[in-house]
């Protein structure tokens, strides 16, 4: 069972969209102390409409936080040395903090490699070798957006951490593997499912916190889940026109003692921590 920090049990949806109004509040603060205008750099090969909406919302983040916003866009058929030799000339750029390649890319281009062009120092996704190094050791660095927005949301809530068994579905280096490294950080005792795993029911219903990262509508039903635990939601499906999360909310609500919605949970998070990344870029930057 999961209690709060007065050994209360109680049901609520975590709201990410207040969460984020709060953070970027605080952010705004901290860029007043920096002395240089912050900058953020997308690169995006081809013109994928998930994308293409993604990359708006980062962009209209950016502005509003006064952040100078360069959005680099190459046809599908771009090589690899080109777009090596664009991420240079980011890395080379004083005006541009933060670079971030977005995904998915063509199966030409090895997104490893892409990836590992950018300087750690200005890696804001946190994907890079160095970055994913520095998680696993607890070592400041630059960490994947996702799963610092769900740590954020965990701590918004006073949901304790250690000791807790969380189970994690999916093992992607973005979300399932960086939020299972945050965790073990933290203390907490962590099971990693992923599409091999065998009876994943039978390891669910007995943690504390699920983190469901798997890109299935309402994957985790109320049947996997113990009375009162967390569930958190990291799924964007889109089904006609609209977004479900892969958890079964409905049937879930009733039974958690904390719940991520989909839209406007873990998803809100992801953009602000972006933005915060581009001014921790900075800061440790400067530092160097
Ligand atoms: P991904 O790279 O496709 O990884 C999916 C993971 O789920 C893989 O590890 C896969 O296992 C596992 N999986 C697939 N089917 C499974 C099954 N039946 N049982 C157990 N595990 C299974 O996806 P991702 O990038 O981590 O994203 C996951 C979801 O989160 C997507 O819906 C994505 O759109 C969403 N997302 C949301 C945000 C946000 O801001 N809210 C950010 C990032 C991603 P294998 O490794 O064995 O294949």
């Amino acid at each position: 069972m999961c209690y709060n920090k007065d050994g209360e049990v109680k049901m609520a949806i975590i709201d990410g969209k207040e969460l984020r109004k709060k953070k970027l509040e605080e952010l705004k603060e901290r860029i007043k102390g920096t002395k240089k205008q912050l900058g953020l750099a997308v690169v995006q090969v081809g013109h994928d409409e998930a994308s293409n909406v993604y990359i708006k919302q980062k962009e209209k983040l950016a502005l509003e936080l006064g952040y100078y916003f360069i959005h680099k866009n190459f046809e599908e058929n771009v090589t690899q040395e080109e777009l090596i030799k664009e991420l240079n000339i980011l890395n080379n750029d004083d005006k541009v903090d933060g670079i971030i390649v977005q995904m998915p890319l063509p199966h030409h281009l090895d997104a490893s490699v892409i990836q590992n062009t950018i300087s750690p120092l200005k890696d804001v996704d946190g994907l890079t070798y160095v970055n994913a190094g520095k998680l696993i050791q607890n070592v400041d660095g630059l960490v994947p957006c996702t799963p610092k927005g769900i740590i954020d949301l965990l701590d918004e809530h006073e949901i304790a951490l250690e000791g807790t068994n969380v189970v994690v579905i999916g093992r992607s280096i973005l979300v399932g593997k960086p939020i299972a490294n945050l965790l073990v950080n933290r203390n907490a005792t962590v099971v990693l499912c992923h599409s091999k795993t065998k009876n994943i029911a039978e390891i669910t219903k007995n943690a504390d916190i699920i983190i469901v990262a798997v890109g299935k509508k309402h994957y985790l039903t109320a049947d996997m889940v113990k009375k009162d635990a967390v569930v958190i939601d990291v799924g964007i499906n889109r089904e006609n026109g609209k977004l479900y999360g892969d958890a079964d909310f409905d049937n879930l609500k009733d039974i958690c003692s904390y719940i991520t919605p989909v839209p406007g949970g873990v998803g809100p998070m992801t953009v602000y921590e972006l933005m915060n990344n581009v001014h921790l870029a900075y800061t440790l930057r400067k530092k160097k």
